[in-house]
Protein backbone atom coordinates (compact mmCIF):
# COMPACT_ATOMS: atom_id res chain seq x y z
CA UNK A 1 0.00 0.00 0.00
CA UNK A 2 1.31 3.54 -0.67
CA UNK A 3 2.77 5.70 1.72
CA UNK A 4 0.25 8.38 2.87
CA UNK A 5 1.64 12.07 1.68
CA UNK A 6 1.21 13.04 5.48
CA UNK A 7 4.48 11.12 6.67
CA UNK A 8 6.26 13.61 4.61
CA UNK A 9 4.44 16.41 6.24
CA UNK A 10 7.02 17.80 8.60
CA UNK A 11 6.02 19.84 11.98
CA UNK A 12 7.15 23.07 10.98
CA UNK A 13 4.57 25.91 10.34
CA UNK A 14 4.47 27.22 6.44
CA UNK A 15 5.78 30.81 6.31
CA UNK A 16 4.77 31.38 2.80
CA UNK A 17 1.83 34.15 2.17
CA UNK A 18 -2.05 33.05 1.47
CA UNK A 19 -2.34 31.93 -1.93
CA UNK A 20 1.28 31.78 -3.10
CA UNK A 21 1.71 28.98 -5.70
CA UNK A 22 4.47 27.76 -3.24
CA UNK A 23 1.48 25.61 -1.76
CA UNK A 24 0.70 23.99 -5.06
CA UNK A 25 3.69 22.73 -5.41
CA UNK A 26 4.99 21.38 -2.05
CA UNK A 27 0.95 19.66 -2.14
CA UNK A 28 1.93 18.03 -5.75
CA UNK A 29 5.95 17.02 -3.53
CA UNK A 30 4.04 15.42 -0.94
CA UNK A 31 1.67 13.55 -3.11
CA UNK A 32 4.24 12.66 -5.32
CA UNK A 33 7.00 10.86 -3.13
CA UNK A 34 3.77 9.51 -1.22
CA UNK A 35 2.90 7.70 -4.33
CA UNK A 36 6.60 6.22 -5.16
CA UNK A 37 6.66 5.08 -2.20
CA UNK A 38 10.16 7.00 -1.23
CA UNK A 39 10.72 6.30 2.94
CA UNK A 40 11.48 9.55 4.01
CA UNK A 41 15.02 8.87 5.34
CA UNK A 42 16.13 8.26 1.83
CA UNK A 43 14.52 11.01 0.53
CA UNK A 44 16.83 14.64 -0.23
CA UNK A 45 15.19 17.77 -0.75
CA UNK A 46 17.97 20.35 -1.46
CA UNK A 47 16.89 23.77 -1.37
CA UNK A 48 18.99 27.04 -2.28
CA UNK A 49 18.08 30.79 -1.05
CA UNK A 50 14.36 32.39 -1.76
CA UNK A 51 10.58 31.65 -0.65
CA UNK A 52 11.25 28.35 -2.38
CA UNK A 53 14.18 27.11 0.00
CA UNK A 54 11.49 27.21 2.86
CA UNK A 55 10.51 23.86 0.96
CA UNK A 56 13.88 21.78 2.33
CA UNK A 57 11.83 22.38 6.38
CA UNK A 58 8.15 21.42 5.40
CA UNK A 59 9.40 17.82 3.49
CA UNK A 60 10.27 15.07 6.10
CA UNK A 61 13.66 13.97 4.57
CA UNK A 62 16.80 13.99 4.77
CA UNK A 63 16.83 17.38 4.08
CA UNK A 64 20.07 20.34 2.98
CA UNK A 65 19.82 24.02 2.76
CA UNK A 66 22.08 25.37 0.61
CA UNK A 67 24.18 29.04 -0.15
CA UNK A 68 22.55 30.84 -2.74
CA UNK A 69 22.57 29.25 -5.58
CA UNK A 70 24.76 26.29 -4.77
CA UNK A 71 21.49 24.02 -4.22
CA UNK A 72 23.10 21.84 -7.65
CA UNK A 73 26.56 21.14 -6.72
CA UNK A 74 25.65 20.15 -3.31
CA UNK A 75 22.60 17.73 -4.27
CA UNK A 76 25.46 16.75 -6.98
CA UNK A 77 27.50 15.45 -4.16
CA UNK A 78 25.18 14.04 -1.80
CA UNK A 79 23.87 11.91 -4.93
CA UNK A 80 27.60 11.17 -6.27
CA UNK A 81 28.01 9.74 -2.68
CA UNK A 82 24.66 7.79 -2.14
CA UNK A 83 23.40 7.15 -5.41
CA UNK A 84 20.76 4.91 -3.88
CA UNK A 85 19.13 7.83 -2.38
CA UNK A 86 16.02 10.34 -4.08
CA UNK A 87 17.62 13.57 -4.82
CA UNK A 88 15.10 16.60 -6.10
CA UNK A 89 16.33 20.46 -6.02
CA UNK A 90 13.60 22.82 -4.91
CA UNK A 91 14.72 26.05 -6.37
CA UNK A 92 13.72 29.23 -7.42
CA UNK A 93 14.54 30.77 -10.69
CA UNK A 94 16.55 33.71 -9.08
CA UNK A 95 18.40 31.06 -6.69
CA UNK A 96 18.51 28.06 -10.03
CA UNK A 97 19.12 30.66 -13.30
CA UNK A 98 20.80 33.62 -11.47
CA UNK A 99 23.84 33.45 -9.05
CA UNK A 100 23.15 29.53 -9.74
CA UNK A 101 23.28 29.45 -13.52
CA UNK A 102 26.43 28.19 -14.08
CA UNK A 103 25.51 24.99 -11.98
CA UNK A 104 22.05 24.70 -13.87
CA UNK A 105 24.32 24.26 -16.75
CA UNK A 106 26.62 21.86 -15.42
CA UNK A 107 23.79 19.56 -14.11
CA UNK A 108 22.77 18.76 -17.68
CA UNK A 109 26.07 18.31 -19.23
CA UNK A 110 26.83 15.22 -16.57
CA UNK A 111 22.98 14.13 -16.62
CA UNK A 112 23.00 12.95 -12.68
CA UNK A 113 20.73 11.21 -11.56
CA UNK A 114 18.50 14.05 -9.81
CA UNK A 115 15.19 16.19 -10.04
CA UNK A 116 15.32 20.12 -10.20
CA UNK A 117 12.40 21.63 -9.42
CA UNK A 118 12.17 25.62 -10.58
CA UNK A 119 9.53 27.50 -8.71
CA UNK A 120 9.26 30.14 -11.33
CA UNK A 121 7.44 33.29 -9.94
CA UNK A 122 9.61 35.70 -12.60
CA UNK A 123 10.49 37.68 -8.97
CA UNK A 124 12.49 37.70 -5.59
CA UNK A 125 10.15 37.36 -3.64
CA UNK A 126 12.12 36.94 -0.69
CA UNK A 127 13.60 40.11 -1.32
CA UNK A 128 10.55 42.13 -1.57
CA UNK A 129 10.07 41.48 -5.87
CA UNK A 130 12.70 42.61 -7.87
CA UNK A 131 12.79 41.04 -11.37
CA UNK A 132 14.07 37.94 -11.61
CA UNK A 133 16.04 35.87 -14.34
CA UNK A 134 12.02 34.76 -16.10
CA UNK A 135 10.67 38.36 -15.62
CA UNK A 136 10.01 39.12 -19.60
CA UNK A 137 11.17 42.53 -20.58
CA UNK A 138 8.96 45.39 -20.68
CA UNK A 139 6.93 44.23 -17.76
CA UNK A 140 6.47 46.13 -14.57
CA UNK A 141 5.42 44.65 -11.61
CA UNK A 142 4.77 46.36 -8.32
CA UNK A 143 7.77 46.39 -6.94
CA UNK A 144 9.54 47.89 -10.09
CA UNK A 145 10.25 51.56 -10.39
CA UNK A 146 9.96 51.01 -14.03
CA UNK A 147 10.13 48.27 -16.63
CA UNK A 148 12.22 45.24 -16.43
CA UNK A 149 14.45 46.05 -19.55
CA UNK A 150 16.58 42.39 -19.41
CA UNK A 151 15.56 39.78 -21.58
CA UNK A 152 14.10 36.58 -19.74
CA UNK A 153 15.60 33.35 -20.00
CA UNK A 154 13.60 30.35 -21.44
CA UNK A 155 14.55 27.87 -18.63
CA UNK A 156 13.04 25.14 -20.60
CA UNK A 157 14.99 25.42 -23.52
CA UNK A 158 18.16 26.14 -21.76
CA UNK A 159 17.88 22.84 -19.64
CA UNK A 160 17.23 21.18 -23.39
CA UNK A 161 20.53 23.10 -24.31
CA UNK A 162 22.36 21.85 -21.37
CA UNK A 163 22.02 18.44 -21.72
CA UNK A 164 18.73 17.99 -19.53
CA UNK A 165 17.39 14.13 -20.30
CA UNK A 166 13.70 14.93 -19.25
CA UNK A 167 12.26 18.73 -19.46
CA UNK A 168 8.94 19.24 -18.23
CA UNK A 169 6.85 22.32 -17.48
CA UNK A 170 3.72 22.43 -15.00
CA UNK A 171 1.76 24.89 -13.41
CA UNK A 172 1.63 25.47 -9.67
CA UNK A 173 -2.24 25.34 -9.01
CA UNK A 174 -2.44 22.09 -11.17
CA UNK A 175 -1.34 19.62 -8.13
CA UNK A 176 -2.34 16.28 -9.80
CA UNK A 177 -0.82 17.01 -12.84
CA UNK A 178 2.23 18.60 -11.52
CA UNK A 179 2.33 15.25 -9.17
CA UNK A 180 2.25 12.81 -12.08
CA UNK A 181 4.98 15.09 -13.70
CA UNK A 182 7.07 14.72 -10.57
CA UNK A 183 6.78 11.35 -10.33
CA UNK A 184 7.77 10.85 -13.98
CA UNK A 185 10.98 13.11 -13.56
CA UNK A 186 11.94 11.42 -10.81
CA UNK A 187 11.87 7.70 -11.81
CA UNK A 188 13.42 8.83 -15.08
CA UNK A 189 17.25 7.87 -14.91
CA UNK A 190 19.23 11.22 -15.44
CA UNK A 191 19.23 14.89 -15.35
CA UNK A 192 15.52 16.01 -14.60
CA UNK A 193 14.00 19.51 -14.79
CA UNK A 194 10.39 21.07 -14.44
CA UNK A 195 9.60 24.82 -14.80
CA UNK A 196 6.52 24.57 -12.33
CA UNK A 197 4.93 28.74 -13.38
CA UNK A 198 4.05 29.46 -9.66
CA UNK A 199 2.07 33.20 -9.14
CA UNK A 200 3.47 35.19 -6.87
CA UNK A 201 -0.04 36.97 -5.48
CA UNK A 202 2.42 39.14 -2.83
CA UNK A 203 4.71 40.66 -5.92
CA UNK A 204 3.80 39.63 -9.09
CA UNK A 205 0.52 41.45 -9.78
CA UNK A 206 1.06 41.27 -13.57
CA UNK A 207 1.55 37.21 -13.94
CA UNK A 208 -1.37 36.56 -12.05
CA UNK A 209 -3.21 32.95 -12.10
CA UNK A 210 -5.83 34.90 -14.40
CA UNK A 211 -2.69 35.82 -16.81
CA UNK A 212 -1.72 32.40 -16.65
CA UNK A 213 -4.89 30.58 -16.92
CA UNK A 214 -5.73 32.61 -20.49
CA UNK A 215 -1.93 31.51 -21.50
CA UNK A 216 -1.90 27.67 -20.58
CA UNK A 217 -2.38 24.64 -22.10
CA UNK A 218 -1.43 20.56 -21.82
CA UNK A 219 0.41 19.11 -25.09
CA UNK A 220 -2.15 16.72 -26.92
CA UNK A 221 -1.55 13.03 -27.17
CA UNK A 222 -0.42 13.53 -30.80
CA UNK A 223 2.97 15.49 -29.30
CA UNK A 224 5.78 12.41 -28.71
CA UNK A 225 8.48 14.08 -27.16
CA UNK A 226 10.25 10.66 -26.31
CA UNK A 227 13.78 9.75 -27.93
CA UNK A 228 14.19 6.37 -28.42
CA UNK A 229 17.09 6.53 -30.63
CA UNK A 230 19.34 8.94 -32.41
CA UNK A 231 17.30 8.86 -35.73
CA UNK A 232 13.97 10.11 -33.48
CA UNK A 233 16.11 12.92 -32.14
CA UNK A 234 16.48 14.53 -35.72
CA UNK A 235 12.84 13.62 -36.55
CA UNK A 236 11.28 15.13 -33.91
CA UNK A 237 13.25 17.80 -32.99
CA UNK A 238 11.76 20.58 -34.72
CA UNK A 239 8.06 19.95 -33.43
CA UNK A 240 10.24 20.06 -29.99
CA UNK A 241 11.73 23.21 -30.80
CA UNK A 242 8.67 24.44 -31.29
CA UNK A 243 7.26 24.01 -27.84
CA UNK A 244 10.78 24.81 -26.17
CA UNK A 245 10.42 28.31 -27.60
CA UNK A 246 6.43 28.61 -27.19
CA UNK A 247 6.14 31.45 -24.52
CA UNK A 248 3.72 34.37 -24.46
CA UNK A 249 0.03 34.10 -25.71
CA UNK A 250 0.32 30.19 -25.51
CA UNK A 251 2.20 28.29 -23.19
CA UNK A 252 2.72 24.14 -23.60
CA UNK A 253 2.79 22.29 -20.26
CA UNK A 254 3.16 18.45 -19.95
CA UNK A 255 6.33 16.92 -21.13
CA UNK A 256 8.23 18.77 -23.82
CA UNK A 257 11.62 16.37 -23.82
CA UNK A 258 12.46 13.10 -22.72
CA UNK A 259 15.65 11.40 -23.91
CA UNK A 260 15.87 7.84 -23.15
CA UNK A 261 18.87 7.34 -24.73
CA UNK A 262 21.83 8.57 -22.54
CA UNK A 263 23.82 7.68 -19.82
CA UNK A 264 23.66 8.76 -16.70
CA UNK A 265 26.32 10.52 -14.92
CA UNK A 266 26.37 7.22 -12.61
CA UNK A 267 26.19 5.26 -15.20
CA UNK A 268 29.08 6.32 -17.04
CA UNK A 269 31.11 6.25 -13.44
CA UNK A 270 30.85 2.68 -13.40
CA UNK A 271 32.16 2.46 -16.90
CA UNK A 272 35.18 4.04 -16.35
CA UNK A 273 35.63 3.15 -12.01
CA UNK A 274 34.05 -0.72 -11.75
CA UNK A 275 32.08 -1.51 -8.97
CA UNK A 276 31.46 2.27 -7.91
CA UNK A 277 27.52 1.65 -7.74
CA UNK A 278 28.27 -1.27 -5.20
CA UNK A 279 30.64 0.50 -2.72
CA UNK A 280 30.30 4.47 -3.21
CA UNK A 281 31.83 6.58 -1.87
CA UNK A 282 29.51 7.59 0.95
CA UNK A 283 29.34 3.83 2.05
CA UNK A 284 32.63 3.58 2.11
CA UNK A 285 34.87 3.12 5.95
CA UNK A 286 37.34 5.52 6.08
CA UNK A 287 38.40 5.00 9.55
CA UNK A 288 38.64 2.36 12.06
CA UNK A 289 39.38 3.46 16.04
CA UNK A 290 39.21 6.77 14.96
CA UNK A 291 42.41 6.35 12.98
CA UNK A 292 41.94 7.23 9.05
CA UNK A 293 42.28 3.74 6.97
CA UNK A 294 44.06 5.95 4.05
CA UNK A 295 47.46 7.85 5.33
CA UNK A 296 46.74 11.34 3.82
CA UNK A 297 50.70 12.06 3.93
CA UNK A 298 51.33 8.63 2.15
CA UNK A 299 49.12 9.89 -0.57
CA UNK A 300 50.26 13.24 -1.09
CA UNK A 301 54.20 12.08 -0.71
CA UNK A 302 55.55 12.49 -4.26
CA UNK A 303 53.37 15.77 -4.42
CA UNK A 304 55.24 17.83 -1.32
CA UNK A 305 57.20 20.71 -2.72
CA UNK A 306 59.56 21.31 -0.07
CA UNK A 307 61.29 25.21 -0.26
FE1 LIG B 1 5.03 33.19 -2.25
FE2 LIG B 1 5.64 35.55 -3.28
FE3 LIG B 1 4.99 35.37 -0.70
FE4 LIG B 1 7.30 34.37 -1.58
S1 LIG B 1 6.70 36.55 -1.56
S2 LIG B 1 5.86 33.36 -0.18
S3 LIG B 1 6.77 33.62 -3.62
S4 LIG B 1 3.65 34.94 -2.47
Amino acid sequence: MARSWLEYKAPAWVQWCPGCGDFGILNAIYRAVAELDIPPERLVVVGGIGCSGRTTFYVKGSNAHALHGRAIPMATGIKLARPELTVIVAGGDGDLLGIGGGHFVALGRRNVDITVILFDNAVYGLTKGQAAPTLPAWIKTKALTSPNIHDNVNPVLLAFSAGYTFVARGYAYHTSQLKELIKTAVRHKGASFIDVLQPCPTYNNVMTNKWYEERIYYVGEDYDPIIRTREDFKEKLPAIMEKLLEFGDRIPLGILYWDQTKDSFEERLEKIMPGYMQAPPGTRRISVDGRPIVDPFEVFKDRVIVT
